[in-house]
């Protein structure tokens, strides 16, 4: 891994990276307006009124705003059954102005089997968040569709300052379908040998000393101790979790890795918060920009970094 080596670490800025990715993306809808006369447009269903949804809600509506898309917003109440939800879905699917749908998860009060039920309802040419069983396919198979938003964030995050990772050993740790199992097919496309790890992986901090490439997407606050880490790798946090910081008495948010620490060992390091957090927004633009493009015909536009 020499070639990945670096003196002083990569601190990777996914804040910036972002802004370039929805600049980018506001000069395209204008290009979409002037030469094809439409505005790309996401729709977002927030389900009950759970803080932290809110907010990721309302931020995925200014940002869609500010990028020069169309945007809507369904808030449902906490108690709807779910067939109504799925006819919400179904006049979304049918109405031509809306090219990319979300429903904003966890749900309140819902099973995996109603969550599968509400995801599987979504068109997949408008699942710009990438979860339907048709679009998981796509990825595992290696076909072009819409794929999750924050492990494609993860990637571009990764290639912007390492752009060739053929043969590189990867290790995902966490394993959900909506970080830890695209990532892996992701990093696979990409020619990386991947091991993904979950919490019955044994040796855990065996294959993290043997990662050139270690994405953490646990959900434990800086679970990744520093000397786990081979030196000059690449790591990707994830993790987003909210602890008490004692000494200032107050909340603040920190990845699943022990950055502090590894900083010391790693070549490359996202940090928490400005690091992935900010590129799944952007992704998800990218995506609504790309289902906009694909349903009408248009070959969907490249951003090269
Ligand atoms: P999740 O569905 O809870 O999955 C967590 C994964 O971690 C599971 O696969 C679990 O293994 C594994 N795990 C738990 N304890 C472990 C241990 N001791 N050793 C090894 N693996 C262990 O979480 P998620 O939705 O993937 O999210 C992961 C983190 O990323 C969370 O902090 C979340 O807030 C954050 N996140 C951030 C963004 C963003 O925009 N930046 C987006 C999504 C998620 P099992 O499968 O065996 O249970």
């Amino acid at each position: 891994m020499s070639d990945l080596v670096k003196k002083n670490p990569i601190i990777i800025d996914g804040k910036q990276t972002s802004a370039n990715i929805r600049n980018w993306i506001y000069i395209e809808i204008e290009k979409l307006k002037k030469n094809y006369n439409f505005i790309p447009g996401l729709a977002v269903v927030l389900i009950g009124e759970d803080h932290a949804s809110t907010i990721y809600v309302r931020n995925k509506g200014k940002q869609s705003k500010e990028a020069g898309m169309n945007s809507w917003k369904y808030n449902l109440p906490s108690d709807i059954p779910e067939k109504d939800i799925i006819a919400q879905i179904n006049k979304l699917n049918n109405d031509d102005r809306v090219d990319g749908i979300l429903v904003q998860l966890p749900l309140p009060n819902s099973n995996s089997s109603s969550e599968r039920s509400i995801i599987e309802a979504i068109d997949p040419e408008k699942d710009v968040d990438g979860l339907h069983i048709i679009n998981s396919g796509k990825l595992v198979t290696g076909e072009e569709g819409l794929f999750p938003a924050t492990p494609s964030g993860c990637m571009h995050l990764i290639k912007d300052n390492f752009p060739n990772i053929s043969g590189k050993k990867a290790l995902v740790i966490g394993r959900s379908n909506l970080v830890g199992k695209p990532i892996s097919s992701m990093l696979l496309k990409e020619n990386c040998t991947v091991t993904v790890a979950h919490s019955k992986t044994k040796n855990l901090i065996d294959e993290c000393k043997q990662a050139d490439i270690l994405i953490a997407a646990i959900g434990i606050p800086n679970f990744i101790k520093g000397d786990w880490v081979k030196k000059g790798s690449i790591i990707i946090d994830v993790g987003i979790n909210r602890i008490e910081d004692k000494k200032n008495n107050k909340n603040i948010i920190v990845g699943d890795v022990d950055y502090n620490n590894a900083i010391n060992y790693c070549s490359a390091i996202t940090p928490v918060p400005g690091g992935v957090g900010p590129m799944t927004i952007a992704c998800l633009l990218m995506n609504t920009l790309r289902a906009s493009c694909l349903r009408r015909n248009l070959s969907p536009p490249i951003y090269n970094t």
